[in-house]
């Protein structure tokens, strides 16, 4: 790491706002710690970085992102162990994220310091903020937007880079069931799919909440043409277990590379299980439930790590999975947190400390 930020323009919060928060009673995204990390971009130049306290900060009203929706963003998580030390997990593969997703939106390419200087100087001021507890984390959101106050469409010359952090709780939702979704899609070959880009998600809210009407929770995207190929599902990745083998879907250009699904799939192959990076359709899943073949779905993805699916609605049809006593989404989970929380070895070079 190059220390251009040892001088680091620090401003620190003069009181701060963690004695007014209850670290064991959270909701996800909804609190964020004291500091924040800004820097800007103008005309070809990065500018200097600053850590402040988290607030407000002035934009234009005509500023490109509000218009064109030139916005990318990140999802990562700080774990502390039972000693107190603090890791990040595997994020280099967040940071070449970013830039791919900046690199699809015409968006200059940050500096390796900045995302990952940032994160850890971050850390260090607001470790306080780390929850302990089973599954608990601090949440890091970095987001790159486009802020050039000019409203022609076209690529904007300015942006902005912040880092915030959110103290979260283990992910719990109750029982999830899902969606294959037939008619609105996601992203297509050749779109913005694969890019962590804001818009992606905007796309998704409509139909979604249509589903959560019926009592789904989210949808299962499926491939723009012909609505028959099994993509992944709101913010995580599926999985299938169909009989004894474990699959996902091959990442398309429709997929987001999700780092939780790929270090599932490292796990999963190193301990022998029999999981896969395949094509599934939707009447194999139909067959397969209806079979009694689909024994578990899963999801994967850092908010929230691995989650059970109970079932799957499709046209006006629902399919639930069974009830299993040993089901492997949960011996998956528990490899992945046990690697994540120092409390398994880490042969994969995937923790990172920090503090
Ligand atoms: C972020 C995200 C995922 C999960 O990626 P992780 O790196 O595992 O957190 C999956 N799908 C979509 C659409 C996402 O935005």
């Amino acid at each position: 790491m190059k220390d251009v930020l040892d001088d680091l323009k620090i401003i620190k919060t003069s009181q701060s706002r963690l004695p007014q928060v209850d670290l064991s009673n959270l909701t996800f995204g909804s609190v964020f710690s004291d500091h924040m990390f800004v820097v800007d971009y103008i005309d070809g130049q990065w500018q200097e970085p600053r850590i402040m306290p988290y607030g407000p900060l002035p934009m234009e009203p005509g500023a490109k992102v509000f218009h064109y929706g030139q916005a990318v963003f990140e999802g990562m998580k700080a774990f502390k162990d039972e000693q107190g030390n603090v890791f990040l997990f595997r994020p280099e593969m967040n940071f070449e994220r970013i830039n791919r997703s900046a690199w699809r939106l015409a968006m200059p390419q940050i500096p390796e310091e900045f995302f990952m200087g940032g994160i850890k100087k971050l850390i260090e001021l607001d470790k306080d903020w780390i929850p302990d507890g089973e599954g608990a984390s601090l949440y890091i959101r970095p987001v790159y937007i486009a802020t050039e106050n000019q409203i022609a469409a076209s690529v904007s010359r300015n942006y902005r880079f912040m880092i915030i952090t959110s103290p979260a709780q283990s992910y719990f939702s109750g029982e999830v069931k899902v969606k294959i979704e037939k008619r609105y899609t996601r992203a297509c070959h050749g779109g913005v799919g694969s890019a962590k880009a804001a818009g992606n998600y905007a796309a998704q809210f409509m139909p979604t909440q249509q589903a959560r009407k019926e009592g789904y929770k989210q949808l299962i995207w499926t491939d723009s043409k012909t609505h028959e190929l099994i993509e992944e599902s709101g913010a995580m990745n599926l999985f299938f277990r169909i009989g004894d083998e474990i699959c996902t879907s091959p990442l398309y250009d429709t997929i987001l590379p999700g780092v939780t699904r790929d270090s599932l799939l490292t796990l999963g192959r190193d301990h022998g299980l029999d999981i896969k990076e395949r094509k599934i359709t939707v009447t194999e899943l139909v067959e397969a439930a209806e079979k009694g073949e689909l024994k578990e779905i899963f999801g994967s993805g850092t908010a929230v790590t691995v989650l059970p699916i109970v079932g799957f609605g499709y046209e006006d049809k629902y399919y639930p999975t069974p009830q299993l006593d040993n089901p492997l989404w949960s011996v998956l989970k528990q490899m992945l947190m046990d690697i994540q929380y120092n409390r398994a070895p880490d042969p994969y070079g995937w923790r990172v400390k920090v503090l």
